[in-house]
């Protein structure tokens, strides 16, 4: 018998060692063996193995953070849309030829182990998954970080498509258990909701508020190693969630009244349920306010009691601590640090104030006004009496200012003030966020520009330098490394590795575009990829979907600002023209869609409808199915993204100018080497100015041109105008494809004819056709096309979230990297 080798039990990177310590886990972890073991029990052997490494890696981390009194990143989310974390874990520790062995030694097949595990859904999109491309960065360059966030029982729904509508099912994601989290029982935090506020004499004599007959609930954080490239930092995404404080149902339980006692645990335990799933769009639902309310007092709490272990001098705390707000989800953290600093703490408010705006930073993420957080005043007031009294002082102070910056200027008092006037007073949480904090970013240039012209000019006039861009990212260790291995092998082979954490090093590539070899190899690369796809669909959903057609991808959450609905419009200008002239020269497309709505979006559920019914139609008749197809892929998410973006030839963006923020779907495609077909909107606009226009399809209005087109725009001339968008209407609007349903469509007609068409789709169908027609004509030139898909990976670099995160870091947090040994 061999003698165990200490240092590597647990720890070990080598094959032999993971063949092990799967075994130890499958038996004594999870008490089975090989008779009984299920696949799910191998993944989960294996992920305990993978986590194993994590551990002295995270405790190590965390112990030079503190040693070292390292300035730490705070970055507060309702969402983290992190996918899949096995494999990005594994190569993230660099250890995946081992595990390969390993798991083959076992007798088993990674891949099949991979797909056992559940997407962790805890987000809507483009938002969502920000926070987790980021936090992969933060990890990767070194930056003291931590993620807080929300541990929905229930993350976003997953969607069945019947009938060609969606259904939404719940996503039971912790039903099997999740290896990833630790819960840390030892550290609760109270939070209260409701009550009164009296004011009490102090020690000192002083009147003082005290928040008085609230409820309490208790949060309890589940924390999930981070580790970034190298597996030398693991940061810490530490998710809530909420329980019954003991002291909530005491008084039911002394009148002997079990079941109410009871029925308000349930209430307390609802809190961290379910996310909501709405994308960019507000809804003023009183379980959310308590949820964001829950997750940000935890979250300071916890931040407070960690800059104690660090120093005992307030002023320190801007100097130790940086707070990113991811949108305004997380706003209430402006009064409820000043209520920590000010009624818990004994600050001044003066020295509160200072503390909190040079702690805090603010992350707009759109213009589009129905997504803007406004809480009634008497919402707030019944949850968080304090905080009410807290943003009414704020406020004051705040209108002062304005009032001596601009004297007169009475009209924009009101325009910026915190509260809106009227018959139901309103807290704008954007306002409270700007206020509060020491920076205001926008996402994009253009996206930053418009928030400064059109959305905060006032703000904008007042605070000029609290405002600055911050162009997104994605990371490309999920979105190249782990999600296209040939890819991401293929640009190893020719360059080297380095763009694994140096991304703007792809720009090597641009030579190779002229190299008709090494085009060869890119298009195989791409052509496997839609090879693999296929063969998903085919398995998946009995689809055939040859993989020589061009793939024509668009996947994001279902809005009407992104414009699904003028793709599908064209796609029947395209039926049309291909019945009309059957042997018309037409290189076969492919259009793949996958979109979840919001599920109480009707325009957005009828929009998946009339998708599918099109696709039907389309997928069924003799004459056009050999050069059309459309298909609408059930339930997008992480994991389908990986799978989509590798095989796609063209990458839909195509919102209105002056509606996208910035988009991180378009980054992703580019890096994969797609062709974008886009309009100058958020991050396509750099994009552009990164591979040159020439190397994409832009087409359309500019923000500017639909900005003045939507002051006098009748979509009803454009109908007119334009035959092959009219008779394309015109089919879909006859019931063409709800002949059995007749007259469904009738409130698409109705927004886009009489309810003024507010995306300009009619105005911008022509450019886009003809954009569609560049593309048909490129593609029969394999050789030009390769070569602009390989500029187009080539000059991609900019959009890793690593750059953005080091801008972040330097410009808004101030941090420096920590490195652990
Ligand atoms: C990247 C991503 C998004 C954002 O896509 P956009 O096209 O930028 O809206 C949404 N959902 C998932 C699952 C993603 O991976």
């Amino acid at each position: 018998m061999t003698a165990i080798d200490h240092n590597q039990v647990r720890r070990g990177m080598d094959a032999d060692s993971i063949r092990k310590d799967f075994q130890d886990h499958l038996n004594f972890t999870l008490a089975k063996d090989q008779y009984s073991a299920t696949q799910l029990d191998h993944y989960q052997a294996l992920a305990y193995t993978i986590r194993d490494r994590l551990i002295d890696r995270w405790l190590t981390t965390q112990q030079t953070h503190h040693q070292r009194k390292a300035k730490r990143v705070y970055y507060l989310s309702l969402e983290f849309l992190m996918g899949r974390v096995l494999h990005n874990n594994v190569l993230n520790l660099r250890i995946d030829d081992q595990v390969r062995r390993a798991v083959t030694e076992l007798g088993f097949d990674y891949e099949a182990l991979r797909d056992e595990e559940h997407d962790m859904g805890l987000g809507n999109g483009g938002l969502g998954r920000l926070a987790a491309c980021f936090i992969d960065s933060m990890a990767t360059l070194d930056i003291p970080a931590f993620g807080y966030g929300i541990r929905y029982n229930y993350g976003i729904f997953r969607q069945e498509i019947e009938k060609g509508r969606q259904v939404e099912q719940p996503d039971d994601w912790l039903k099997w258990g999740n290896v990833w989290e630790t819960p840390r029982m030892s550290l609760q935090f109270k939070v209260q909701f409701g009550g009164r506020v009296e004011l009490e004499k102090d020690a000192q004599g002083r009147l003082t508020p005290r928040w008085v007959d609230a409820h309490p609930v208790i949060g309890i954080p589940y924390d999930v190693p981070i580790v970034g490239y190298g597996g030398k930092t693991v940061n810490t995404l530490r998710l809530w969630t909420a329980h019954a404080h003991e002291d909530f149902d005491f008084e039911d339980f002394n009148k002997g009244d079990y079941i109410n006692a009871v029925e308000h645990k349930v209430t307390a335990e609802n809190l961290t349920k379910v996310l909501y799933p709405n994308d960019l769009h507000y809804l003023g639902k009183e379980l959310r306010l308590r949820q964001q309310y829950l997750f940000v007092s935890c979250s300071l709490q916890d931040i407070i009691r960690r800059f104690k272990t660090d120093s005992q001098n307030w002023d320190d705390f801007p100097d130790l601590v940086a707070i990113q707000l991811n949108d305004t989800h997380p706003s209430l953290a402006v009064p409820e640090l000043m209520r920590l600093l000010v009624d818990v703490e004994g600050l001044d408010w003066e020295r509160a104030w200072d503390i909190t705006v040079r702690t805090l930073g603010y992350t707009n993420h759109t213009l589009m006004p129905e997504a803007l957080e406004k809480w009634s005043v008497e919402l707030i007031e019944k949850l968080l009496p304090r905080h009410l009294q807290i943003i009414y002082e704020i406020n004051q102070r705040f209108i002062k200012d304005v009032a001596a910056a601009f004297p007169g200027d009475m009209h924009r008092v009101g325009r910026m003030s915190i509260i809106e006037e009227g018959e139901h007073r309103m807290v704008r949480m954007a306002h409270l966020a700007i206020v509060g904090s020491h920076s205001t970013n926008g996402v994009a240039e253009i996206h930053t520009r418009l928030l400064k012209e059109r959305v905060v000019p006032d703000f904008a006039d007042m605070y000029p330098s609290r405002f600055n861009a911050k162009t997104n990212g994605i990371t490309q260790r999920r979105w190249l490394l782990e999600s296209n291995p040939p890819l991401a092998q293929l640009i190893t082979e020719t360059i080297g590795d380095s763009w694994i954490t140096d991304l703007g090093s792809l720009t090597k590539l641009e030579t190779h575009a002229d190299d008709s070899g090494f085009r060869e190899r890119f298009r195989d690369v791409k052509y496997q990829a839609k090879k693999s796809l296929s063969d998903y669909m085919k398995a998946t959903w009995n689809w055939d979907v040859d993989p020589t057609w061009i793939f024509d991808v668009q996947i994001k959450r279902l809005h009407e600002y992104k414009r699904q609905l003028m793709n599908a419009i064209h796609i029947v200008m395209l039926y049309n023209r291909l019945r009309k002239n059957p042997d018309m020269d037409f290189h076969p497309q492919a259009f793949l869609f996958g979109a979840k709505a919001a599920p109480g979006y009707f325009m957005a559920k009828l929009i998946i409808k009339l998708i599918n019914n099109i696709g039907d139609m389309i997928n069924r008749d003799e004459t056009v199915r050999h050069k059309l197809q459309v298909r609408f892929l059930p339930n997008y998410r992480v994991t389908l993204a990986e799978k989509l973006i590798p095989a796609t030839d063209v990458s839909e963006q195509i919102s209105t100018a002056g509606t996208e923020a910035s988009g991180t779907g378009n980054m992703k495609f580019m890096l994969n080497g797609a062709l974008t077909v886009g309009t100058l909107d958020g991050a396509n606009v750099e994009m552009a100015e990164e591979v040159g226009s020439e190397n994409m399809f832009i087409f359309g209005l500019n923000a500017q041109e639909a900005k003045d087109l939507g002051e006098h725009y009748n979509p009803y001339d454009y109908y007119q105008r334009n035959e092959e968008v009219r008779e394309a209407l015109d089919l879909i609007f006859s019931d063409h494809f709800s002949v059995l349903e007749r007259g469904i469509f009738e409130p698409i007609r109705h927004s886009l004819l009489e309810g003024g068409d507010r995306y300009l789709l009619l105005a911008d169908l022509p450019a886009y056709a003809e954009a569609q027609q560049r593309i048909q004509k490129l593609y029969r030139d394999r050789e030009e096309w390769t070569r602009r898909a390989v500029l187009n990976t080539a000059s991609s670099g900019k959009f890793s979230s690593d750059r953005t995160i080091a801008e972040y870091a330097r410009d808004i947090w101030k941090v420096e990297p920590c490195r652990v040994d």
